[in-house]
């Protein structure tokens, strides 16, 4: 087909890959700044236990403040900063400011932070989350560390062997995004995973009964493999009531909070035990 097309189509494509090139290096620039001047910020969006009806935990979300163009979420920024590798920084510092703000909360509040499969190719990460709990102060047991299947795709040693390290500190390691991949179910196999997050697609875009069926029979391999299961995108009364049903033990979505600034959240938690030391 390519040949088909001609030499003389080179001239056509040309400018467009450059201009792309270019706003990628662009960006890069931009994001190393944001780095550096501080523009960017977690928000975090909490996760509530189903059978206590209690918020258990919040997810941090990262955020980047441009001066200019306002607030913008991470599916604009994160994949740059993948093919750049800038990802192993501002994850480095993703994990520092959410264990240092998650330090503050009631000590029952579980933190969860998303790595990329990128950071698994620093030789540095199992020690930048200890640092990150040694100098946070947070207990091992209050982190959640999420990952999706693609983080196991390659079969790599020094991932899994990272994977193994940071869950026998005592870390918990939650599947992200539950169900989207090629085969989530033969990454079960490949980790001890602790948690399984379903992906919101299975309740956005599906009919209730289908919803229903799929998430039916991912509670039930999460119960026979000894998994907690938990649902992401919980946006109406009837969706909770569907997960619950059918046994997730924890949910998120915008039912019950966007995510949102360290300050907002620390609102929606139980009195903390840092008050009552301020006193
Ligand atoms: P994720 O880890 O699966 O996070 C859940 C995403 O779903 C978040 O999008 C959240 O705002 C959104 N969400 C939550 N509840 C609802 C709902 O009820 N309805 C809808 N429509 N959406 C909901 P967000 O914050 O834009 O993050 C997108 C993705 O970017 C995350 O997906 C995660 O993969 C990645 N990401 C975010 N922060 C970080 C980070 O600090 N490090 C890394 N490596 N990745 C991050
Ligand atoms: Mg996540
Ligand atoms: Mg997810
Ligand atoms: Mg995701």
């Amino acid at each position: 087909a390519a040949k088909a097309i001609g030499r003389g189509s080179y001239l056509f494509f040309e400018p467009e890959m450059n201009a792309r090139a270019h706003e990628r290096h662009e960006m890069e620039r931009d994001l190393r700044q944001a780095l550096q001047r501080g523009e960017l910020e977690m928000f975090y969006q909490p996760f509530v236990d189903l059978e206590r009806m209690e918020v258990c935990g919040a997810e941090a979300l990262m955020r980047w403040r441009h001066p200019e163009r306002g607030l913008i979420t991470p599916d604009r920024f994160i994949p740059i900063a993948e093919e750049t590798g800038l990802i192993i920084e501002m994850g480095a510092w993703a994990l520092r400011e959410a264990c240092a703000e998650a330090a503050s909360w009631p000590s029952g509040i579980k933190l969860a932070v998303n790595l990329s499969p990128v950071q698994f190719t620093s030789p540095r990460l199992v020690e930048t989350v200890c640092e990150a709990l040694g100098d946070s102060g947070l207990a091992v047991d209050r982190l959640e560390l999420e990952v999706t299947e693609s983080v196991l795709l390659q079969d790599s040693q020094p991932t899994l062997a990272a994977l193994c390290r940071l869950h026998h500190l005592g870390i918990g390691i939650s599947m992200d995004d539950f169900g989207t991949g090629y085969s989530s179910l033969s990454y079960l196999q490949k980790f001890a995973f602790d948690k399984i997050k379903i992906d919101r697609c299975f309740l956005s875009n599906a009919q209730p009964k289908e919803a229903q069926a799929v998430i039916r029979a991912i509670c039930g391999l999460g119960h026979a493999l000894q998994l907690a299961v938990t649902a992401e995108g919980v946006e109406t009364a009837e969706q909770l009531e569907l997960v619950r049903a059918e046994g997730c033990i924890a949910a998120q979505g915008y039912y019950f909070s966007p995510p949102v600034t360290a300050e907002a959240l620390r609102a929606m938690l139980p009195a903390s035990g840092k008050a009552a030391h301020a006193a």
